[in-house]
């Protein structure tokens, strides 16, 4: 197993681990609902795209049909 030559000092550590930091999403408004959606992606409230509906929503199938 590797072993390290040597110890990474804790200024040399604090140094590498400055740039780990996680940086908050962008991000846009759903063109449909209003919702923050991410860009580029398909609005998860309301299943639409660039204004244009491609996904339908769970609550507007109506599983009834199905059943019957
Ligand atoms: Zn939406």
């Amino acid at each position: 197993m590797a072993v390290p030559q040597n110890r990474v000092s804790n200024a040399r550590k604090g140094n590498r681990r400055s740039h780990d930091t996680l940086v908050a999403g962008n991000p846009n408004e759903c063109a449909n609902c209003g919702e923050l959606k991410r860009p580029h992606h398909v609005c998860p409230s309301c299943g639409h795209y660039a204004a244009r509906e491609v996904v339908a929503m769970a609550d507007e199938v109506d599983l009834d049909d199905e059943a019957a």
